[in-house]
């Protein structure tokens, strides 16, 4: 796609003349004749880069400058004669990328306008990368949940909004029943698909509050902010339900079933982390011993 700029000056000979030469090497162009104006069309039309003038009537370049890195993503490249008295350090502080004096050679301008662009590019490209990897060091790759690095840092953070404004929250820790049976007779492979089948239904299961993490190997914990125990276990008995009616196939025409066992509990007043997952934690484990494929609050 082409790069669009957007050219700010009063002098309609330049403004013109450089819309002209920019509009041939390709580049999507408009222009306006004060800074006022150029903000308007910002509104509307996204530029990469404003290539302003610095003295204007009404509105200089400069604050012009400052109000459009404020306001939007574009870069901003300063045009001004020898003789103005803005320095290159002036427009730098304001927010400018570059600086060109006039009269330029176009081809001047270009390679500016192509740096500018490049490092723009760069930029964008790098803060993807470190969203990404920021993304991946929280998230589990086997089922696309959060971790349990992760788990820990959330539930942290939740217990001090709950002591901060008192709402409810609650817990689940769900675990696989039998699940070493499972690898034994279908495969380390197969239990994996399972694993990911189960991240799916507790996703399908979560409101915009909750998150869900792969707690351990084939254990799992979704965190329940301003959830009271109630609604937690109907969540909870949700996704256990859910989970016995999915049908693996680990083998052609092989039809099988997994089950979960759930612990549920709500945090106490004055309780810390080690305690809550602790106490829900034995809920899960009274589960397992009544019977599996149940659930059990604390
Ligand atoms: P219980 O009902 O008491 O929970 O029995 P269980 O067999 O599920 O429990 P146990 O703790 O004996 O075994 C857990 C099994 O989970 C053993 C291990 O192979 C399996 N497991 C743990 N992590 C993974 C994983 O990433 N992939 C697969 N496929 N299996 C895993
Ligand atoms: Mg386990
Ligand atoms: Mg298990």
């Amino acid at each position: 796609m082409a790069n669009s700029i957007l050219i700010v000056d009063d002098d309609t000979a330049i403004k013109e003349s450089v819309e002209e030469y920019l509009k041939i090497l390709g580049y999507t162009v408009k222009s306006a004749s004060s800074a006022e104006d150029a903000l308007q069309i910002l509104e509307s039309f996204h530029a990469d880069v404003v290539l302003t003038d610095i003295m204007m009537q009404g509105m200089d370049g400069l604050e012009l400058t400052m109000e459009i890195k404020k306001k939007h993503h574009a870069d901003v490249m300063v045009m001004t004669g020898y003789s103005a008295e803005y320095s290159y350090e002036e427009a730098v502080k304001a927010g400018a990328s570059d600086f060109i004096f006039k009269p330029f050679r176009f081809e001047e301008l270009d390679l500016r306008l192509k740096r500018v662009l490049r490092e723009a590019a760069f930029k964008r490209e790098r803060t993807k990368m470190l969203k990404d990897m920021e993304q991946l060091a929280i998230t589990d790759a086997l089922t696309g949940l959060h971790n349990s690095r992760q788990f820990f840092r959330q539930i942290k953070l939740e217990i001090q909004r709950f002591n901060r404004y008192s709402r409810a929250l609650s817990l689940l820790i769900l675990d696989i029943d039998f699940f070493k049976n499972y690898n034994d007779t279908w495969g380390h492979l197969e239990g994996d698909k399972v694993l990911m089948g189960i991240g799916r239904v507790i996703s399908s299961c979560m409101r915009s509050m909750d998150t869900a993490y792969r707690y351990g190997g084939e254990e799992f914990a979704i965190i329940l902010p301003e959830t009271g125990l109630k609604r937690a276990c109907v969540v909870g008995a949700r996704i256990k339900d859910l989970i016995a009616s999915e049908v693996f196939e680990p083998e052609p025409g092989v039809k099988a079933v997994v089950t979960v066992s759930i612990g549920a509990s709500e945090l106490n007043r004055d309780e810390d982390v080690t305690s809550f997952i602790k106490r829900t934690d034995k809920a899960l484990y009274k589960s397992k011993e009544s019977g599996r494929n149940r659930l059990t609050y604390s």
